[in-house]
């Protein structure tokens, strides 16, 4: 890496922070020509914007992931419909208000409905759900994660009281969607969701994996402009790692670097975006979630799920769920977020993206 490029890349990490964008050639030249002083300068900067609009505040999301039943065939999932090793299970309504109820006394004031496209849980059944979390914690706000539904579903479940929807893009690229799920499975109805959601009054959550298979550095420029002209109120990213009972098997895994400076170049896009350090990326480096906070982030979501079934949502291998992961050892979490100098909230933390 020469000097020259070295200096370029930083140059540009300060026009991003002045002006909050920059074209696609030179969000490629700051991507592709990445180094440590363009990181260091991109970190810096991201961290400043974090603050101003956030401080030093750590939102906090439990996670219920209450169901991997899924119809879906994602190539890289190993909650897939057709990985018969996975062991299949389903919370009821009431054992997840159990969650709810342990995870407000920890101090949750967000709880994440996640699942795989299950079907038992249809509208009728994901609305009495809705309808007894709302109805027992009413302070507190409901995040749904379960794939494409329709506009009608989606009205419905937002009438019953969800308040945001998580549901990543995956990637901006059709072709490149194409190479990453089944051909029963539609990029174009994946962005119609996305769509309807912000529509609908949600506050959504989109994102990509980074580094999934086949994804080139113009397709995460494609990304970056996406979330841009979308501007969705939380993204979501982490490194795709493989899975081994996945046709992504042999795959080679994303990192937590690239991850980390593609966090940083979000928030100076979209400074008051939500911005979680995801487990993915945790798992894929110790002290990853950490690195996510320092280089720009200023989310987390610990995992409130029944113990028993954590190790049954294996998204990909590794998946850590224990320590300062799990909801339960929030001060843990305390503890890391404490040592680079950020403080747990109790709060609903909701985002400040105008809409
Ligand atoms: N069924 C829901 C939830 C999916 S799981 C939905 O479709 O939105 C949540 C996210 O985990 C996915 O959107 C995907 O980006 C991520 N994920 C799945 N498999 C992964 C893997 N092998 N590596 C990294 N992330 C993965």
């Amino acid at each position: 890496m020469s000097l020259e490029r070295e200096k370029r890349t930083v140059r540009l990490a300060e026009k991003l922070a002045r002006e909050g964008d920059l074209s696609d050639g030179e969000l490629l030249e700051l991507i592709r020509d990445r180094n440590e002083a363009s990181a260091r300068c991109l970190r810096r900067l991201a961290g400043e914007a974090r603050d101003r609009v956030y401080g030093k505040k750590i939102y906090i999301r439990g996670l219920i992931e209450f169901t991997n039943y899924c119809r879906n065939n994602c190539f890289y999932c190993g909650i897939r419909r057709g990985n018969e090793k996975a062991v299949r299970y389903r919370l009821k309504e009431e054992e997840i208000l159990e969650c709810c109820r342990e995870g407000f006394e920890l101090g949750f004031r967000t709880f994440v409905l996640q699942g795989g496209e299950d079907p038992w849980y249809n509208d009728e059944r994901l609305e009495h759900l809705v309808r007894a979390v709302r109805r027992e914690f009413p302070d507190c706000a409901i995040t749904l994660s379960v794939g494409e539904r329709s506009r009608e579903s989606y009205e419905r479940l937002f009438a019953a009281g969800v308040d945001r929807y998580l549901l990543r893009h995956e990637t901006a690229v059709k072709s490149h969607y194409e190479m990453l799920h089944p051909a029963e499975m539609s990029f174009d109805h994946r962005m119609q969701c996305l769509r309807d959601l912000k529509d609908i009054g949600y506050q959504t959550g989109c994102g990509m994996m980074v580094q999934s298979p086949g994804q080139t550095e113009e397709d995460l420029v494609a990304d970056l402009r996406f979330m841009k002209e979308f501007r969705p109120h939380m993204i979501g990213i982490g490194p795709f790692l493989s899975h081994k009972d996945t046709p992504f098997k042999e795959e080679k895994s994303g990192t937590a670097e690239l991850t980390v400076y593609l966090l940083s170049i979000i928030r100076l896009m979209l400074p008051e975006v939500l911005l979680p350090a995801t487990t993915a990326l945790g798992t894929a480096e110790e002290g990853g979630r950490k690195l996510g906070v320092l280089a720009g982030a200023n989310v987390v979501m610990p995992n409130l799920s029944p113990a028993g079934v954590r190790k049954k949502y294996m998204l990909y291998d590794n998946k850590l769920s224990g320590g300062s992961e799990a909801a339960e050892h929030l001060d843990l979490l305390r503890e890391e977020m404490g040592s680079i100098g950020f403080e747990v909230a109790v709060d609903r933390g909701d985002s400040r993206m105008d809409g």
